[in-house]
């Protein structure tokens, strides 16, 4: 898969999906990132990018012509892609497992960072095929909720984690939160690992880690067990 993040900050995202596993997997070609500076695309003198919003109001607004020029440059020449635009954006739907998925069965996708008050309406009625939001709050840019959707796509990614397992007995993919989990050492601070987990009996450890689940979702998450039906 191919990335390209739209931002006035592509340092700060280029440095966050440069570490770790995101990191190592740019660097095995098991994902192509590329994050390009809209301001690189201004036709001002000044390479202004914003500009106040028609009809009054606080704040400025992200301007429809850079981010135009940025996304002609990225996508020229590619226009048989199986692509996907995105606009980071609280006014979108907010993401989920399900959506991730969707997502990374793309070859490539193209992620708006708005910054300011958002972006022109009309980016987003000419480019952008979804909104996507993070979560019911407000960040000031749109460059975390980028490298968000980026991180959780690409963990979906072939060659990306060592084993598929890795996240398809994950929080969410399983229809419920992940059990609880421990290491070495087998006592800390006065608690112990439940003895279940060194008996060696799959059968046992699998049982146990289901109804730690199951009780951790109806606690925390119970929507998700009406969601999915889930039976303990
Ligand atoms: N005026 C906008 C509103 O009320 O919906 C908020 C703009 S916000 C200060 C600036 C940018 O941050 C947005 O254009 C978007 O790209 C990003 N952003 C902020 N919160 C977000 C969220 N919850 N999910 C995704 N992107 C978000």
């Amino acid at each position: 898969m191919r990335i390209d993040i739209m931002t006035l900050f592509p340092d700060t995202v280029d440095a966050f999906l440069s570490e770790s596993i995101i990191g190592r997997a740019r660097k095995a070609g098991a994902v192509e990132i590329n994050c390009h500076n809209i301001r690189d695309y201004s036709e001002d003198k000044h390479r202004r990018v914003d500009d106040t919003p028609y009809g009054g109001g606080m704040g400025m607004l992200m301007a429809a012509p850079p981010i135009y020029n940025c996304f002609e440059a990225i996508t020229k020449g590619r226009e048989n892609e199986k692509r996907h635009v995105v606009y980071m954006s609280p006014g979108g739907k907010t993401l989920d497992h399900a959506k991730v998925k969707e997502l990374a069965e793309y070859d490539s996708l193209v992620i708006l960072c708005g910054h300011y008050e958002g972006v022109d309406q009309r980016i987003i009625d000419e480019i952008i095929d979804e909104e996507i939001s993070i979560g019911d709050y407000v960040l000031t840019g749109g460059e975390l909720p980028a490298c968000v959707l980026t991180d959780c796509v690409c963990r979906l990614l072939p060659g990306v984690l060592s084993d598929t397992v890795c996240f398809e007995d994950e929080s969410f993919a399983i229809g419920m939160l992940e059990y609880p989990q421990y290491t070495r050492p087998f006592e800390f601070h006065g608690m112990t690992v439940p003895e279940v987990l060194i008996s060696g009996n799959h059968a046992k450890i699998a049982e146990f880690r289901r109804n730690k689940s199951y009780e951790k979702t109806l606690r925390v998450r119970p929507d998700l067990l009406q969601d999915k039906g889930t039976e303990k």
